[in-house]
């Protein structure tokens, strides 16, 4: 990993809040730059060359993010990032009649639009160790329920195995939706291996080096013909008449009005650059995490929540508030996130509570993870815990 890709590392600050949100390489924020410099015009309707070749530029980016997780780039929506694609996706089905059931643990962008949407919201068990606790889970996934929509990996506890655990156990005729918003950034994601079930997922791209306001909704064609339209407008219709319009293919008929098209070229940079070196970036952050999470473990008073050695790790501090951990360590120059990390009932549920969470991407370094480490080691003291 060359950290000189990332110009804003050069402040020197520790930033250990990626699961929030990643920093960007200096060729996504070109990117971004080009376009409006160079090659700014609509999508679609111009017949002069810089829209004709925005065109391009924006379809050869869906074959792009669509190659990067296996899929057909017809099967690849795009939106303005995962929340915008759970929205969208439960109005794109009629649930009105359909039971889901979701991980407790789950993010509240992955939880709230099936509540407002669905008949009914079943909630899976789900620990640290996956989704294997509760009475009665088993029979959740399998009988009762019409779809399953999980975190593929949670944004509080890292990769619980849940979804795989839960897909594992279902029937073929049971939709699973996966929200890949931390697994995009973690785990190679190839959607063909799920083919026993109809599928569909969404993540950002701005968990992944792209920019913000652009996000990713990947639905199986089996399901296109379930799908209904949600907005309506401009570049979704093909004849439109006084009384009367034809939809447009899929993915068109999804992405009505004008899209974020800066955004969806400079995601397929980052994509581009993320894939390019994936197998690098996991070892690396595998070494880190194990080393925070062998670091952590040894402090006194520290209570490390999450999945064993995975790069989010969530802890407690006896005796500590969490946001007090947060600002401390940022008086260290620190980032870190604190508190319920939009997953209430989980934290809840485990009794946990609220938490400090540190999440690792493949440009920190294990000097940063040794000096996070450090500094806590004198939290409780400082504090006067
Ligand atoms: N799901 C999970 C697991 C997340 O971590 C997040 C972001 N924290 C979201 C959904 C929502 O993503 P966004 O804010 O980019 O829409």
């Amino acid at each position: 990993m060359n950290r000189d890709d990332f110009p804003q590392l050069k402040s020197g600050v520790i930033y250990l809040d990626n699961a929030a949100t990643t920093f960007k390489p200096r060729c996504v924020v070109d990117r971004v730059n080009d376009f409006y410099v160079h090659e700014n015009a609509n999508i679609y309707r111009g017949l002069y060359d810089l829209s004709v070749k925005a065109t391009q530029l924006y379809e050869d980016a869906r074959k792009i993010v669509a190659d990067f997780i296996n899929a057909e780039p017809e099967e690849i929506i795009f939106t303005s990032g995962t929340t915008d694609s759970i929205n969208k996706f439960t109005q794109m089905l009629d649930l009105s009649d359909k039971v889901v059931a979701t991980d407790i643990t789950g993010h509240h962008s992955n939880m709230l639009p099936w509540r407002e949407h669905a008949k009914k919201v079943n909630y899976i068990l789900c620990n640290q160790n996956g989704c294997s606790i509760g009475p009665g889970n088993c029979a959740e996934v399998n009988d009762s329920i019409d779809m399953v929509a999980m975190s593929m990996c949670s944004n509080v506890f890292g990769d619980t195995k849940s979804f795989e655990d839960a897909y594992g156990r279902s029937d073929a005729r049971v939709l699973f939706f996966g929200d890949a918003a931390q697994a995009i950034a973690h785990k190679k994601i190839d959607v063909r291996m799920y083919n026993y079930n109809p599928l569909a997922l969404a993540f950002s791209g701005h968990k992944i080096f792209g920019p913000t306001g652009i996000g990713v909704l990947y639905v199986e064609k089996r399901i296109h013909d379930k799908l209904r339209p949600t907005c309506f407008g401009g570049e979704m219709v093909e004849n439109v008449t006084k009384d009367n319009y034809d939809l447009a293919p899929i993915p068109q008929r999804f992405e009505a009005g004008t899209p974020n098209i800066a955004g969806v070229i400079a995601l397929a940079e980052a994509i581009k650059y993320f894939a390019k070196h994936q197998t690098e970036f996991f070892e690396h952050e595998k070494i880190l995490a194990e080393n925070a999470h062998f670091g952590l473990s040894e402090i006194e008073g520290l209570h490390i929540v999450s999945t064993k050695n995975d790069p989010i790790i969530s802890f407690t501090v006896d005796g500590v508030h969490p946001h007090d951990v947060a600002q401390y360590l940022a008086t260290h120059n620190i980032c870190v996130r604190a508190g319920y990390h939009c997953a209430q009932p989980g934290l809840d549920f485990l009794e946990i509570g609220p938490v400090t969470r540190i999440s690792i991407a493949p440009y920190n370094t294990l000097e940063e993870i040794d000096k996070t480490v450090s500094v806590l080691k004198n939290l409780r003291k400082d504090m006067h815990v």
